[in-house]
């Protein structure tokens, strides 16, 4: 998905979460904002030290750490954002869009991009005929390099 195409997301987003019964306010706007455009998993420290290095260019008040951790979670609770826990047991967050799709994960940077689901019905028929299963959910993650870095 591009990055004006998730953008657009963002207003559906807004709505959905202030139906849940979140306060949109602005310093969560500039913080889902930023979340929706970064492409990589992100702790809420790593989202909260990126936004203090725009901040100075916009003249836009500071956010808070605090701030932060809570949009994510508020991300989180209405279906926009997987996690992944580090290593070190910090939870990073990836913006989700709510329909159902794909990652394609950059080895080198760690990018990932939204692929849509195609050709499950094949293995879906061999689940049926070969196993005799049922298929009723599905994951799949693909590894590769990324269009910026395979140019370096
Ligand atoms: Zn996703
Ligand atoms: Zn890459
Ligand atoms: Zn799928």
């Amino acid at each position: 998905m591009t990055v004006s195409a998730r953008s657009a997301n963002l207003d559906g987003m807004l709505a959905r979460m202030t139906a849940r019964g979140f306060r949109s306010t602005k310093p969560r706007r500039a913080v889902i904002d930023a979340f929706v455009r970064s492409r990589r998993y992100l702790t809420a420290r790593e989202l909260h030290e990126k936004l203090a290095a725009t901040r100075g260019t916009n003249g836009s008040p500071a956010i808070g750490l605090a701030t932060v951790y809570r949009t994510l979670e508020v991300m989180r609770e209405i279906g926009a954002a997987t996690e992944q826990v580090q290593a070190h047991g910090e939870i990073a967050y990836l913006y989700c869009p709510i329909e159902h799709h794909h990652h394609a994960v950059c080895t080198k940077c760690h990018r990932v991009e939204d692929v849509p689901c195609a050709s499950i019905a094949r293995f879906e028929n061999t689940l049926a005929h070969e196993l005799r299963f049922t298929l009723t959910q599905h994951r799949m993650e693909f590894f590769g390099i990324c269009r910026s870095c395979a140019r370096r």
